[in-house]
Protein backbone atom coordinates (compact mmCIF):
# COMPACT_ATOMS: atom_id res chain seq x y z
CA UNK A 1 0.00 0.00 0.00
CA UNK A 2 0.98 3.40 -0.47
CA UNK A 3 0.42 6.86 1.27
CA UNK A 4 -0.36 9.66 -1.76
CA UNK A 5 -3.14 12.21 -2.04
CA UNK A 6 -6.64 10.76 -2.11
CA UNK A 7 -8.68 12.22 -5.08
CA UNK A 8 -11.88 12.06 -3.33
CA UNK A 9 -11.50 13.30 0.56
CA UNK A 10 -8.13 15.24 -0.29
CA UNK A 11 -6.03 13.95 2.65
CA UNK A 12 -2.57 11.92 2.39
CA UNK A 13 -3.76 8.94 3.28
CA UNK A 14 -2.74 5.03 2.28
CA UNK A 15 -4.38 4.27 -0.85
CA UNK A 16 -6.26 1.06 -2.10
CA UNK A 17 -6.71 -0.53 -5.11
CA UNK A 18 -10.04 1.20 -6.40
CA UNK A 19 -11.87 -0.50 -9.07
CA UNK A 20 -13.59 1.36 -11.66
CA UNK A 21 -15.89 -0.32 -12.96
CA UNK A 22 -18.02 -1.14 -9.24
CA UNK A 23 -15.93 -4.46 -7.71
CA UNK A 24 -19.49 -5.77 -6.20
CA UNK A 25 -20.15 -6.67 -10.40
CA UNK A 26 -17.01 -8.62 -9.96
CA UNK A 27 -17.91 -10.15 -6.56
CA UNK A 28 -21.78 -11.21 -7.51
CA UNK A 29 -20.57 -13.30 -10.47
CA UNK A 30 -17.40 -14.99 -9.93
CA UNK A 31 -18.46 -18.78 -9.23
CA UNK A 32 -17.87 -20.45 -5.77
CA UNK A 33 -14.27 -21.86 -7.59
CA UNK A 34 -14.88 -21.69 -11.21
CA UNK A 35 -13.72 -18.98 -13.25
CA UNK A 36 -15.09 -15.30 -13.59
CA UNK A 37 -17.89 -15.79 -16.05
CA UNK A 38 -18.11 -11.99 -17.70
CA UNK A 39 -18.15 -11.35 -21.14
CA UNK A 40 -16.23 -7.81 -21.64
CA UNK A 41 -14.52 -5.62 -23.88
CA UNK A 42 -10.86 -6.73 -21.64
CA UNK A 43 -9.27 -9.63 -21.46
CA UNK A 44 -5.59 -9.78 -19.38
CA UNK A 45 -5.18 -13.05 -17.57
CA UNK A 46 -8.33 -14.77 -15.82
CA UNK A 47 -6.93 -13.46 -12.98
CA UNK A 48 -7.13 -9.94 -14.34
CA UNK A 49 -10.22 -9.87 -15.80
CA UNK A 50 -11.74 -11.04 -12.60
CA UNK A 51 -10.63 -7.64 -10.62
CA UNK A 52 -11.92 -5.20 -13.39
CA UNK A 53 -9.56 -2.51 -13.81
CA UNK A 54 -7.98 -1.30 -10.21
CA UNK A 55 -6.37 2.01 -9.53
CA UNK A 56 -4.04 2.26 -6.68
CA UNK A 57 -3.81 6.07 -6.94
CA UNK A 58 -6.67 7.15 -6.64
CA UNK A 59 -8.67 7.37 -3.49
CA UNK A 60 -8.23 6.08 0.44
CA UNK A 61 -9.91 2.79 1.68
CA UNK A 62 -12.22 5.38 3.50
CA UNK A 63 -13.54 7.23 0.73
CA UNK A 64 -13.92 3.67 -1.53
CA UNK A 65 -15.84 2.19 0.83
CA UNK A 66 -18.14 5.10 1.23
CA UNK A 67 -19.17 4.13 -2.45
CA UNK A 68 -19.92 0.28 -1.35
CA UNK A 69 -23.27 0.40 -0.30
CA UNK A 70 -25.09 2.16 -3.21
CA UNK A 71 -22.70 0.27 -5.42
CA UNK A 72 -24.12 -3.62 -3.88
CA UNK A 73 -27.74 -1.72 -4.54
CA UNK A 74 -27.43 -1.37 -7.96
CA UNK A 75 -25.53 -4.64 -8.99
CA UNK A 76 -27.79 -6.63 -6.80
CA UNK A 77 -31.17 -4.37 -8.55
CA UNK A 78 -29.54 -4.69 -12.01
CA UNK A 79 -29.11 -8.55 -11.76
CA UNK A 80 -32.42 -9.41 -10.19
CA UNK A 81 -34.63 -7.12 -12.17
CA UNK A 82 -32.84 -7.96 -15.64
CA UNK A 83 -35.22 -10.71 -16.37
CA UNK A 84 -38.86 -8.86 -14.69
CA UNK A 85 -41.32 -8.18 -17.22
CA UNK A 86 -41.91 -5.06 -18.05
CA UNK A 87 -45.18 -3.50 -19.16
CA UNK A 88 -45.97 -3.22 -22.59
CA UNK A 89 -46.80 0.19 -24.62
CA UNK A 90 -47.29 -0.48 -28.31
CA UNK A 91 -44.45 -2.24 -29.74
CA UNK A 92 -41.67 -2.26 -26.92
CA UNK A 93 -41.52 -2.41 -22.93
CA UNK A 94 -40.19 -1.22 -20.28
CA UNK A 95 -39.49 -1.82 -16.27
CA UNK A 96 -41.28 1.03 -14.80
CA UNK A 97 -40.77 0.86 -10.90
CA UNK A 98 -41.73 3.57 -8.54
CA UNK A 99 -40.24 1.98 -5.33
CA UNK A 100 -36.50 1.46 -5.92
CA UNK A 101 -33.97 3.77 -4.49
CA UNK A 102 -33.12 6.89 -6.24
CA UNK A 103 -30.48 7.80 -4.15
CA UNK A 104 -28.31 4.53 -4.29
CA UNK A 105 -28.94 3.48 -7.87
CA UNK A 106 -27.71 7.39 -9.52
CA UNK A 107 -25.07 7.42 -6.62
CA UNK A 108 -23.67 4.36 -7.79
CA UNK A 109 -23.49 5.40 -11.18
CA UNK A 110 -22.24 8.90 -10.95
CA UNK A 111 -19.45 7.22 -8.52
CA UNK A 112 -18.58 4.70 -11.59
CA UNK A 113 -18.41 7.86 -13.18
CA UNK A 114 -16.28 9.90 -11.62
CA UNK A 115 -13.94 7.36 -10.79
CA UNK A 116 -13.94 7.08 -14.72
CA UNK A 117 -13.31 10.55 -15.01
CA UNK A 118 -10.16 10.85 -12.43
CA UNK A 119 -8.14 7.59 -13.15
CA UNK A 120 -5.50 7.79 -15.61
CA UNK A 121 -6.22 3.83 -17.26
CA UNK A 122 -5.95 4.20 -20.45
CA UNK A 123 -9.50 2.67 -20.83
CA UNK A 124 -11.09 5.20 -20.11
CA UNK A 125 -9.01 8.30 -21.80
CA UNK A 126 -12.41 9.65 -23.39
CA UNK A 127 -14.32 9.53 -20.36
CA UNK A 128 -13.91 13.46 -19.63
CA UNK A 129 -16.06 15.17 -17.87
CA UNK A 130 -15.86 19.44 -17.17
CA UNK A 131 -13.47 20.63 -14.02
CA UNK A 132 -17.19 21.84 -12.73
CA UNK A 133 -19.15 18.86 -13.19
CA UNK A 134 -16.23 16.19 -12.09
CA UNK A 135 -16.39 18.50 -8.72
CA UNK A 136 -19.83 18.66 -8.79
CA UNK A 137 -20.57 14.91 -8.56
CA UNK A 138 -17.72 14.95 -5.84
CA UNK A 139 -19.65 16.93 -3.66
CA UNK A 140 -23.27 15.09 -4.24
CA UNK A 141 -21.20 11.62 -3.64
CA UNK A 142 -19.76 13.46 -0.45
CA UNK A 143 -22.89 14.36 0.63
CA UNK A 144 -24.75 11.23 -0.16
CA UNK A 145 -26.93 13.50 -1.95
CA UNK A 146 -28.14 12.79 -5.76
CA UNK A 147 -30.07 15.87 -6.67
CA UNK A 148 -32.87 16.37 -8.57
CA UNK A 149 -33.49 14.25 -12.23
CA UNK A 150 -32.47 17.27 -13.65
CA UNK A 151 -28.72 16.96 -12.15
CA UNK A 152 -27.08 14.51 -14.55
CA UNK A 153 -29.93 13.30 -16.29
CA UNK A 154 -29.45 9.35 -16.66
CA UNK A 155 -31.39 7.13 -19.03
CA UNK A 156 -31.67 3.59 -18.92
CA UNK A 157 -32.15 0.47 -20.78
CA UNK A 158 -32.35 -2.89 -20.57
CA UNK A 159 -30.45 -4.94 -24.06
CA UNK A 160 -32.88 -8.03 -24.83
CA UNK A 161 -32.16 -10.43 -27.28
CA UNK A 162 -33.70 -13.83 -28.04
CA UNK A 163 -31.08 -15.60 -28.81
CA UNK A 164 -28.61 -14.05 -26.55
CA UNK A 165 -30.48 -13.55 -23.13
CA UNK A 166 -28.64 -16.10 -21.42
CA UNK A 167 -25.18 -13.90 -22.09
CA UNK A 168 -26.47 -10.33 -22.35
CA UNK A 169 -26.75 -10.12 -17.94
CA UNK A 170 -23.03 -11.25 -17.89
CA UNK A 171 -21.36 -8.47 -20.45
CA UNK A 172 -19.62 -5.56 -19.07
CA UNK A 173 -18.04 -3.16 -21.73
CA UNK A 174 -16.11 0.00 -20.85
CA UNK A 175 -17.52 3.21 -20.41
CA UNK A 176 -17.65 5.42 -23.42
CA UNK A 177 -18.30 9.27 -24.20
CA UNK A 178 -21.09 9.09 -26.28
CA UNK A 179 -21.64 12.94 -28.06
CA UNK A 180 -19.54 16.05 -26.35
CA UNK A 181 -20.78 15.60 -23.12
CA UNK A 182 -22.66 12.32 -22.50
CA UNK A 183 -21.38 9.18 -21.15
CA UNK A 184 -22.49 5.90 -21.93
CA UNK A 185 -22.29 2.22 -19.44
CA UNK A 186 -23.10 -1.17 -20.21
CA UNK A 187 -23.21 -3.29 -17.34
CA UNK A 188 -24.51 -7.16 -16.92
CA UNK A 189 -27.17 -6.37 -20.25
CA UNK A 190 -28.46 -2.40 -18.70
CA UNK A 191 -27.37 0.62 -20.54
CA UNK A 192 -26.95 3.57 -18.73
CA UNK A 193 -26.60 7.10 -20.60
CA UNK A 194 -25.50 9.79 -18.10
CA UNK A 195 -25.95 13.26 -19.58
CA UNK A 196 -23.17 15.98 -18.43
CA UNK A 197 -25.61 18.90 -18.64
CA UNK A 198 -29.66 18.92 -19.38
CA UNK A 199 -29.68 21.42 -22.25
CA UNK A 200 -31.96 18.79 -23.72
CA UNK A 201 -32.86 16.17 -21.16
CA UNK A 202 -36.84 14.82 -21.32
CA UNK A 203 -38.36 15.45 -17.68
CA UNK A 204 -39.77 12.18 -16.63
CA UNK A 205 -38.30 10.26 -18.97
CA UNK A 206 -34.64 9.78 -16.71
CA UNK A 207 -34.16 8.09 -13.62
CA UNK A 208 -36.40 10.16 -10.89
CA UNK A 209 -37.24 10.10 -6.98
CA UNK A 210 -40.64 8.70 -8.55
CA UNK A 211 -40.06 6.07 -10.80
CA UNK A 212 -37.25 4.48 -12.69
CA UNK A 213 -38.04 3.91 -16.18
CA UNK A 214 -35.73 1.29 -18.26
CA UNK A 215 -36.99 0.87 -22.03
CA UNK A 216 -36.30 -2.55 -23.02
CA UNK A 217 -34.59 -2.28 -26.83
CA UNK A 218 -33.69 -5.19 -29.18
CA UNK A 219 -30.07 -5.69 -29.52
CA UNK A 220 -30.55 -6.60 -33.03
CA UNK A 221 -30.46 -3.32 -35.23
CA UNK A 222 -29.44 -1.35 -32.20
CA UNK A 223 -26.16 0.92 -32.47
CA UNK A 224 -24.33 -1.66 -30.04
CA UNK A 225 -24.92 -4.69 -32.20
CA UNK A 226 -22.12 -4.88 -33.61
CA UNK A 227 -19.46 -4.36 -30.96
CA UNK A 228 -21.35 -6.76 -28.75
CA UNK A 229 -22.19 -9.97 -30.99
CA UNK A 230 -17.81 -9.55 -31.56
CA UNK A 231 -17.61 -10.01 -27.80
CA UNK A 232 -20.13 -12.48 -27.66
CA UNK A 233 -19.31 -14.68 -29.96
CA UNK A 234 -15.70 -14.01 -29.44
CA UNK A 235 -13.46 -16.60 -27.82
CA UNK A 236 -12.92 -14.36 -24.76
CA UNK A 237 -8.97 -14.93 -24.77
CA UNK A 238 -8.99 -13.13 -28.15
CA UNK A 239 -11.22 -10.33 -27.50
CA UNK A 240 -9.97 -7.09 -29.37
CA UNK A 241 -9.52 -4.74 -26.52
CA UNK A 242 -9.50 -1.52 -29.42
CA UNK A 243 -13.68 -2.59 -30.18
CA UNK A 244 -15.40 0.40 -28.10
CA UNK A 245 -12.46 2.64 -28.22
CA UNK A 246 -14.64 4.52 -31.95
CA UNK A 247 -18.19 3.35 -30.40
CA UNK A 248 -19.79 6.39 -31.66
CA UNK A 249 -23.72 6.90 -30.87
CA UNK A 250 -25.75 9.46 -32.12
CA UNK A 251 -27.32 10.89 -28.70
CA UNK A 252 -29.94 12.18 -29.68
CA UNK A 253 -31.38 9.46 -31.34
CA UNK A 254 -31.21 7.87 -28.26
CA UNK A 255 -33.24 10.75 -26.65
CA UNK A 256 -35.19 10.89 -29.21
CA UNK A 257 -36.79 7.34 -28.63
CA UNK A 258 -37.22 7.84 -24.98
CA UNK A 259 -38.75 10.94 -25.41
CA UNK A 260 -41.34 9.23 -27.90
CA UNK A 261 -41.92 6.50 -25.78
CA UNK A 262 -43.03 8.59 -22.27
CA UNK A 263 -45.33 10.16 -24.86
CA UNK A 264 -46.72 6.60 -25.62
CA UNK A 265 -46.74 6.06 -21.91
CA UNK A 266 -48.90 9.41 -21.17
CA UNK A 267 -51.10 8.55 -24.07
CA UNK A 268 -51.87 4.95 -22.79
CA UNK A 269 -52.09 6.60 -18.84
CA UNK A 270 -54.80 9.07 -19.96
CA UNK A 271 -56.59 6.55 -22.29
CA UNK A 272 -56.94 4.31 -18.93
CA UNK A 273 -57.97 7.85 -16.85
CA UNK A 274 -60.63 8.03 -19.48
CA UNK A 275 -62.08 4.90 -19.29
CA UNK A 276 -62.61 5.23 -15.50
ZN1 LIG B 1 -10.14 9.60 0.88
Amino acid sequence: MKIGKCRFCGNRRKLIGAHIIPHAIFKSIRGQDGPLKLYTTWEETPSEKSKGFVDHNLTCGECDNSFSSYENYLVNYIKSQYNTNGERFGNTTALIDKNYNYKEFKLAILATLWRAHETNDEHFANVQLTGASANKIKTMLQNGDPGTEADFPIYVGRIKSDEYNDKLPLLVLDPVSVGECNHEFLMLGWRFIICQNNKDYGPHACLSENQLIAIDYSLEGSQEEEDILKILKMDPKKIDKEITKNRKIPIYVIILFIIIFIWALFIKSNIIKLKH
